[in-house]
């Protein structure tokens, strides 16, 4: 069964999406949790970080060099956080990799 990410790739179903390659999407979350909140997601179906395989590492890299070039056309130059959720504990709910990019306020630490 197709994840809602796996929908919004395919046109499926509508989302706001910021930008866009060949290896990835980025769209702004449905429930923001700053007043900058993009997630970036990789086409190639990757279920969590901690499923990626060897041959992922491209992907994986360009998923954080496309969060920093994101976050720098979001104007959010005073700083601003990457977060990947694996896992039930992680707080992961939709089982396709994104890397969620935050920012806009002062960000507090640790995270909930
Ligand atoms: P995670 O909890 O790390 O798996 O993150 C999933 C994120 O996807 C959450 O921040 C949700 O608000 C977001 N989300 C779920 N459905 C949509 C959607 N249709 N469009 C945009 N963001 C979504």
């Amino acid at each position: 069964m197709k994840t809602i990410f796996e929908k919004i790739i395919a046109r499926e179903i509508p989302a706001d999406i910021v930008y866009e390659d060949n290896t990835c999407l980025a769209i702004n979350d449905i429930d923001p949790q700053a007043p900058t909140h993009i997630l970036i997601i990789p086409k190639k179906v990757i279920p969590r970080v901690g499923d990626a395989h060897a041959d992922d590492q491209s992907v994986l890299g360009h998923l954080l060099l496309t969060a920093s070039k994101v976050a720098s056309a979001s104007g959010l130059q005073e700083g601003f956080r990457i977060v990947i959720n694996n896992g039930p504990q992680g707080g992961e709910t939709v089982p396709h990799l994104h890397v969620h990019l935050l920012g806009g306020r002062q960000l507090t630490w640790p995270p909930g």
